[in-house]
Protein backbone atom coordinates (compact mmCIF):
# COMPACT_ATOMS: atom_id res chain seq x y z
CA UNK A 1 0.00 0.00 0.00
CA UNK A 2 2.73 2.84 0.76
CA UNK A 3 4.36 5.23 -1.78
CA UNK A 4 0.92 4.40 -3.96
CA UNK A 5 -0.91 7.48 -5.55
CA UNK A 6 -4.71 7.91 -4.65
CA UNK A 7 -6.38 11.17 -6.13
CA UNK A 8 -9.23 12.70 -4.34
CA UNK A 9 -11.76 14.22 -6.31
CA UNK A 10 -13.94 16.76 -3.53
CA UNK A 11 -16.63 18.04 -5.84
CA UNK A 12 -17.26 21.43 -6.91
CA UNK A 13 -15.65 24.39 -4.36
CA UNK A 14 -16.70 27.40 -2.04
CA UNK A 15 -16.08 30.24 -4.51
CA UNK A 16 -17.66 28.86 -7.18
CA UNK A 17 -21.53 30.51 -6.89
CA UNK A 18 -19.46 33.59 -6.80
CA UNK A 19 -17.79 33.31 -9.90
CA UNK A 20 -20.11 32.35 -12.63
CA UNK A 21 -18.35 33.38 -15.75
CA UNK A 22 -15.40 31.53 -14.82
CA UNK A 23 -17.51 28.15 -14.07
CA UNK A 24 -19.49 28.40 -16.71
CA UNK A 25 -17.02 28.96 -19.47
CA UNK A 26 -17.22 25.31 -22.04
CA UNK A 27 -14.24 23.08 -21.08
CA UNK A 28 -13.36 19.68 -23.11
CA UNK A 29 -15.30 16.73 -21.65
CA UNK A 30 -14.54 14.41 -23.51
CA UNK A 31 -16.30 11.98 -26.32
CA UNK A 32 -16.26 15.11 -28.60
CA UNK A 33 -18.21 17.62 -25.68
CA UNK A 34 -17.62 20.22 -23.67
CA UNK A 35 -19.27 21.23 -20.72
CA UNK A 36 -19.78 24.16 -18.44
CA UNK A 37 -15.91 24.45 -16.15
CA UNK A 38 -17.51 23.08 -12.90
CA UNK A 39 -21.01 23.55 -11.43
CA UNK A 40 -21.87 24.87 -7.72
CA UNK A 41 -23.39 21.65 -6.52
CA UNK A 42 -26.42 21.65 -4.62
CA UNK A 43 -27.61 21.68 -1.04
CA UNK A 44 -29.84 20.41 2.11
CA UNK A 45 -32.70 22.18 3.02
CA UNK A 46 -31.15 23.77 5.72
CA UNK A 47 -28.25 25.04 3.65
CA UNK A 48 -25.67 22.65 4.25
CA UNK A 49 -23.93 23.11 0.71
CA UNK A 50 -22.28 20.26 -1.10
CA UNK A 51 -18.93 21.44 -1.77
CA UNK A 52 -18.57 21.68 2.18
CA UNK A 53 -19.76 18.45 2.21
CA UNK A 54 -17.54 17.14 -0.17
CA UNK A 55 -14.19 18.72 1.00
CA UNK A 56 -14.98 17.75 4.93
CA UNK A 57 -14.99 14.00 3.39
CA UNK A 58 -12.26 14.15 1.32
CA UNK A 59 -10.42 15.24 4.22
CA UNK A 60 -10.93 12.66 6.60
CA UNK A 61 -10.26 10.18 3.45
CA UNK A 62 -6.90 11.72 3.01
CA UNK A 63 -5.82 11.65 6.84
CA UNK A 64 -6.92 7.78 6.64
CA UNK A 65 -5.29 7.08 3.92
CA UNK A 66 -2.27 8.81 4.35
CA UNK A 67 -2.01 6.77 7.71
CA UNK A 68 -1.61 3.39 5.33
CA UNK A 69 1.31 5.30 3.71
CA UNK A 70 -0.54 6.14 1.00
CA UNK A 71 -0.11 9.84 -1.22
CA UNK A 72 -2.52 11.33 -1.26
CA UNK A 73 -3.16 13.92 -3.67
CA UNK A 74 -6.30 16.41 -3.64
CA UNK A 75 -7.49 18.07 -6.71
CA UNK A 76 -8.44 21.16 -4.97
CA UNK A 77 -6.87 22.70 -1.47
CA UNK A 78 -9.18 24.57 0.04
CA UNK A 79 -13.01 25.03 0.03
CA UNK A 80 -13.05 28.55 -0.70
CA UNK A 81 -11.15 28.42 -4.18
CA UNK A 82 -13.03 29.02 -7.63
CA UNK A 83 -12.69 25.49 -9.48
CA UNK A 84 -10.66 23.61 -11.22
CA UNK A 85 -12.00 22.62 -14.09
CA UNK A 86 -13.31 18.87 -14.88
CA UNK A 87 -10.70 19.18 -17.42
CA UNK A 88 -8.10 20.34 -14.93
CA UNK A 89 -9.36 17.77 -12.35
CA UNK A 90 -9.08 14.73 -14.66
CA UNK A 91 -5.48 15.44 -15.61
CA UNK A 92 -4.42 15.95 -12.13
CA UNK A 93 -5.55 12.46 -11.81
CA UNK A 94 -3.51 11.60 -14.79
CA UNK A 95 -0.23 13.25 -14.04
CA UNK A 96 -0.06 12.05 -10.84
CA UNK A 97 -0.02 8.37 -11.77
CA UNK A 98 -2.83 7.66 -9.82
CA UNK A 99 -3.92 3.99 -8.76
CA UNK A 100 -7.40 5.40 -8.12
CA UNK A 101 -8.95 8.40 -8.78
CA UNK A 102 -12.28 8.78 -6.57
CA UNK A 103 -14.66 12.34 -6.79
CA UNK A 104 -17.07 12.69 -4.03
CA UNK A 105 -20.11 14.22 -4.52
CA UNK A 106 -23.54 14.19 -3.05
CA UNK A 107 -26.98 14.39 -5.46
CA UNK A 108 -30.12 17.03 -5.20
CA UNK A 109 -32.75 15.08 -6.09
CA UNK A 110 -36.21 16.91 -5.61
CA UNK A 111 -37.81 13.40 -6.43
CA UNK A 112 -40.24 12.02 -3.82
CA UNK A 113 -38.85 9.66 -1.61
CA UNK A 114 -35.27 9.68 -4.20
CA UNK A 115 -32.46 8.27 -1.55
CA UNK A 116 -29.21 5.99 -1.36
CA UNK A 117 -25.84 6.58 -2.74
CA UNK A 118 -24.49 5.28 -6.46
CA UNK A 119 -21.38 5.26 -7.76
CA UNK A 120 -20.38 6.29 -11.54
CA UNK A 121 -18.28 5.62 -13.95
CA UNK A 122 -17.08 6.23 -17.29
CA UNK A 123 -18.80 3.48 -20.00
CA UNK A 124 -18.14 3.05 -22.78
CA UNK A 125 -14.80 2.74 -21.11
CA UNK A 126 -12.70 4.90 -23.53
CA UNK A 127 -9.39 3.79 -22.71
CA UNK A 128 -7.69 0.68 -20.85
CA UNK A 129 -8.12 1.95 -17.11
CA UNK A 130 -11.84 3.33 -17.80
CA UNK A 131 -12.27 -0.84 -18.63
CA UNK A 132 -12.16 -3.09 -15.84
CA UNK A 133 -10.43 -1.27 -13.88
CA UNK A 134 -12.81 1.65 -13.30
CA UNK A 135 -15.31 -0.85 -12.89
CA UNK A 136 -13.55 -3.28 -10.08
CA UNK A 137 -13.05 0.15 -8.42
CA UNK A 138 -16.71 1.11 -8.68
CA UNK A 139 -17.81 -2.10 -7.53
CA UNK A 140 -15.23 -2.25 -4.61
CA UNK A 141 -16.86 1.38 -3.34
CA UNK A 142 -20.37 0.59 -3.96
CA UNK A 143 -19.19 -3.17 -1.74
CA UNK A 144 -17.86 -1.02 0.72
CA UNK A 145 -20.40 1.51 1.60
CA UNK A 146 -23.09 -0.83 1.45
CA UNK A 147 -21.02 -2.80 3.82
CA UNK A 148 -21.40 0.20 6.09
CA UNK A 149 -24.99 -0.10 5.95
CA UNK A 150 -25.58 2.82 3.46
CA UNK A 151 -28.68 2.22 1.10
CA UNK A 152 -28.21 1.84 -3.04
CA UNK A 153 -29.84 4.60 -4.77
CA UNK A 154 -33.69 4.03 -4.91
CA UNK A 155 -33.69 6.41 -8.31
CA UNK A 156 -30.51 6.04 -10.17
CA UNK A 157 -28.32 3.03 -11.97
CA UNK A 158 -28.89 -0.18 -11.11
CA UNK A 159 -27.67 -1.46 -7.59
CA UNK A 160 -25.69 1.33 -6.83
CA UNK A 161 -23.89 1.78 -10.09
CA UNK A 162 -24.45 3.86 -12.58
CA UNK A 163 -22.15 3.54 -15.99
CA UNK A 164 -22.53 7.18 -17.55
CA UNK A 165 -21.00 8.04 -20.73
CA UNK A 166 -21.70 12.51 -19.67
CA UNK A 167 -19.16 13.37 -16.66
CA UNK A 168 -16.17 15.17 -18.47
CA UNK A 169 -14.18 14.44 -15.33
CA UNK A 170 -14.79 10.53 -15.87
CA UNK A 171 -14.69 10.16 -19.69
CA UNK A 172 -11.06 12.31 -19.62
CA UNK A 173 -9.55 10.07 -16.96
CA UNK A 174 -6.45 7.73 -18.15
CA UNK A 175 -6.26 6.78 -14.69
CA UNK A 176 -9.21 4.14 -12.81
CA UNK A 177 -11.76 6.48 -11.84
CA UNK A 178 -15.11 6.57 -9.92
CA UNK A 179 -17.97 8.86 -8.88
CA UNK A 180 -19.24 8.77 -5.31
CA UNK A 181 -22.87 10.40 -4.71
CA UNK A 182 -22.71 9.71 -1.43
CA UNK A 183 -26.71 10.58 -0.79
CA UNK A 184 -29.50 12.67 -1.77
CA UNK A 185 -28.82 16.45 0.29
CA UNK A 186 -32.82 17.09 -0.33
CA UNK A 187 -33.96 13.69 1.11
CA UNK A 188 -34.27 15.12 5.04
CA UNK A 189 -33.20 11.21 6.34
CA UNK A 190 -29.91 11.63 4.59
CA UNK A 191 -29.90 15.48 4.96
CA UNK A 192 -29.80 14.63 8.66
CA UNK A 193 -26.51 12.01 8.08
CA UNK A 194 -24.76 14.15 5.49
CA UNK A 195 -24.66 17.03 7.71
CA UNK A 196 -23.30 15.71 10.52
CA UNK A 197 -19.72 14.98 11.47
CA UNK A 198 -20.31 11.44 12.38
CA UNK A 199 -22.24 10.71 9.39
CA UNK A 200 -19.58 11.99 6.93
CA UNK A 201 -17.06 10.10 9.05
CA UNK A 202 -19.30 7.15 8.30
CA UNK A 203 -18.62 8.00 4.78
CA UNK A 204 -15.00 8.58 5.01
CA UNK A 205 -14.26 5.30 6.80
CA UNK A 206 -16.56 3.66 4.02
CA UNK A 207 -14.70 5.43 1.25
CA UNK A 208 -11.12 4.77 2.58
CA UNK A 209 -11.32 1.05 3.21
CA UNK A 210 -13.16 0.53 -0.26
CA UNK A 211 -9.96 1.97 -1.83
CA UNK A 212 -7.93 0.16 0.42
CA UNK A 213 -9.70 -2.94 -0.65
CA UNK A 214 -9.36 -2.03 -4.36
CA UNK A 215 -5.78 -1.55 -4.02
CA UNK A 216 -5.31 -5.07 -2.45
ZN1 LIG B 1 -21.83 17.26 -7.20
Amino acid sequence: MAGKVVVIDPGHNGGNSANPAEINKKVPAGRGQTKACNTTGTATNAGYTEHAFTWDVSVRVRELLAAKGIKVVMTRDDDTGVGPCVDKRAAIGNQSGAAAVVSIHADGSTSPGAHGFHIAYSAPPLNAAQGEPAKNLATALRDGLRTAGFATSTYIGTNGLSPRADLGGLNLSERPAALVECGNMRNADEAAVLSSPQGRQRYADAIAASIVEYLG
